[in-house]
């Protein structure tokens, strides 16, 4: 999507350890009328597919996955991140590690939000490493539902995590690919 990679180049800081910051447009403000557009984009392109339910994580996948569900016309289930270790029976649960903080948390989702009939389109703000779709994939399958694939807003493609779940066989879209980023230049992937 040229306009993610516009709105990087014009609008994002590059920090240190590989984090992106793009405060003014997808976290902490969110660019609204932007986000319609980023919502529509990833209606096109799964539009065939059959998505019953967006699946995110909080807080940061939040906005796009209902920018998406807007326009898909289909609910949107956020994990939750639990604080305790204890889950309790009625919620499927998986360990995410964040990248933000390095720390390893189990994100729940009531089980009543998710079924084997559903469909599932999964979606996040940032894909990395690729723990948070991962533990994502991970709860569509304890729920037994499909599996449509995967939309993150911005892949680092230099922290490996999109291109290892690809050779898996998932379906991972990204609307912007980093392949390399300093303080001086940004270069995306041709998609
Ligand atoms: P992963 O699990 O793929 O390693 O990292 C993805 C998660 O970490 C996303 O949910 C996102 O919130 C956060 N994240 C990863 N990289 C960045 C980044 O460069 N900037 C921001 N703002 N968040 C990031």
């Amino acid at each position: 999507m040229k306009k993610m990679e516009e709105k990087i180049l014009n609008e994002a800081a590059v920090l240190p350890g590989g984090v992106l910051k793009v405060g003014s447009f997808l976290n902490q403000q969110v660019d609204t009328k932007f986000m319609k557009e980023v919502g529509e984009e990833i209606a096109r392109l799964y539009k065939d597919e059959g998505v019953t339910k967006i699946l995110t994580i909080e807080a940061s996948g939040i906005p796009i996955a209902i920018a998406a569900g807007f326009a898909m016309e289909v609910p949107v289930v956020y994990a939750k991140k639990n604080k305790s270790s204890n889950v309790s029976g009625d919620s499927y649960s998986t360990p995410v590690k964040s990248f933000t903080h390095g720390d390893t948390n189990n994100v729940i989702v009531t089980k009543e939000y998710l079924s084997k009939d559903d469909k599932i389109l999964i979606v996040d703000d940032f894909l990395a490493h690729g723990s948070a779709l991962t533990g994502l994939i991970d709860i569509t399958k304890q729920a037994g539902a499909s599996l449509a694939g995967c939309v993150a807003a911005i892949e680092k493609g230099f922290q490996m995590g999109g291109d290892k779940l690809r050779a898996k066989g998932y379906r991972i879209e990204s609307l912007a690919i980093i392949d390399e980023m300093t303080d001086d230049e940004i270069v995306f992937r041709e998609q």
